[in-house]
């Protein structure tokens, strides 16, 4: 429930004009946003964003 990462919705085409180290799950992070406080959790997280095809992930999943 609390811990799912949204990750933005890309079309078909999008997808795959992508980088393949992406489509395999080698996404090159980048910061996004430091030290937000989640409220779910009680904790501070670091949001990080692909650079290449903008998927998201926090530091508690
Ligand atoms: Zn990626």
């Amino acid at each position: 429930m609390g811990d799912v990462v949204p990750f933005k919705k890309k079309t078909h085409a999008e997808k795959h004009k992508g980088n393949t180290l992406c489509r395999e799950g080698h996404h090159a992070w980048k910061i996004d946003k430091e030290g937000q406080f989640d409220v779910k959790s009680g904790r501070l997280v670091t949001i990080y964003i692909c650079k290449r095809c903008a998927a998201i992930k926090n530091t508690l999943s």
